[in-house]
């Protein structure tokens, strides 16, 4: 396996090439044995509420080794995971991990996981949050689920159904990475969502007058529709300060803070003063 760049991370196979396919192969196999073997984790990235500066809610992102200890991203493990079916019990993990060793305390307010269509069409889906949820002692009204613009994104009354069961369990849902594809326009015109979250290419594109006038009218036609809206990538105080004259409500990105594992998220609030301190469990 070659390494990619710095990060410590496996370039496992590229779709493209014939012979990753091999890979791919084994990247379904150590998925399969991931969570028995604790080679599954999350890590969580601050969400700044914007006019008040605190910590909004964090999003819980999944991680996976190797067995040798090497990081594989989300952006290949995730698709293969999709593809054989593992999303199903890695998901199902991952909002029980949240509510067990986050929620269960009072130091973070609201978490938001990331679910993929195929969790939300498997019939019962919603039944397993609800049973999780009673098994934890967390209330619905805690989490936010995350759906993204992806390739399934045929709409499908069973999705629209369990969006509906997950909203009476109290679960917000966001819409992810809006602005990357089609799909998110005919997601708005079907689904509530509490709150948009701008894809981060928007605000790379920002720079410029032309990329600049885009993410206005983005904003505006999430805005007008009764949406939250949350800008994604936030990695500068230029940016930071655009955000403010935009009238953004939520930010998130490396400006506001990186992912990081459940007890340095306590331990930080604990040290810094603002913002962590002002939550107060409401
Ligand atoms: P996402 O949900 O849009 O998550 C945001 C991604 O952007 C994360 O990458 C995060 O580390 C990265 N990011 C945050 N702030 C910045 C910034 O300021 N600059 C830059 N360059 N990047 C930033 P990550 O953790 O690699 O996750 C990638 C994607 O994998 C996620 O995108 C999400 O679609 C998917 N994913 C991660 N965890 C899960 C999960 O538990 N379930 C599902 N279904 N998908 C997941
Ligand atoms: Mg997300
Ligand atoms: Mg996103
Ligand atoms: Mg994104």
């Amino acid at each position: 396996l070659a390494k990619a760049g710095g990060r410590n991370c496996a370039r496992l196979f590229d779709p493209t090439d014939p012979q990753s396919s091999d890979e791919s192969e084994n990247l379904a196999a150590l998925l399969k044995i991931a969570i028995g073997q604790d080679l599954v984790s999350l890590v969580y990235q601050p969400i700044k509420d914007v006019a008040s500066g605190r910590l909004e809610a964090v999003e819980a992102l999944m991680r996976l080794k190797m067995l040798d200890g090497t990081l594989v991203p989300p952006s290949l493990f995730i698709p293969v995971a999709e593809r054989t079916g593992s999303i199903l019990e890695l998901g199902r993990w991952a909002i029980r991990t949240v509510c067990a060793e986050l929620l269960a305390g009072d130091h973070v307010r609201l978490v938001s996981v990331n679910v993929s269509p195929i969790q939300l069409k498997t019939p019962g889906f919603a039944a397993s949050v609800a049973t999780i949820l009673g098994e934890t002692g967390v209330t619905g009204n805690r989490l936010a689920f995350e759906i993204t613009e992806g390739l399934e994104m045929e709409m499908h009354s069973d999705i629209l159904r369990c969006i509906s069961d997950l909203k009476l369990l109290g679960i917000k849902i966001w819409l992810d990475d809006f602005g990357t594809g089609f799909a998110g326009l005919s997601w708005l015109r079907l689904i509530d969502f509490d709150t948009v979250k701008i894809d981060r290419s928007f605000l790379h594109d920002c720079a410029t007058p032309n990329g600049k006038a885009m993410l206005q009218d983005i904003i505006a036609l999430v805005r007008n529709r009764g949406h939250k809206i949350l800008v994604e990538g936030v990695e500068t105080e230029e940016q930071m300060a655009l955000m403010r004259e935009f009238g953004i409500d939520k930010v998130q990105g490396f400006h506001v803070g990186r992912p990081v594992p459940a007890a340095n998220l306590q331990a930080k609030r604990a040290v810094q003063r603002r913002p962590f301190t002002v939550l107060k469990s409401a």
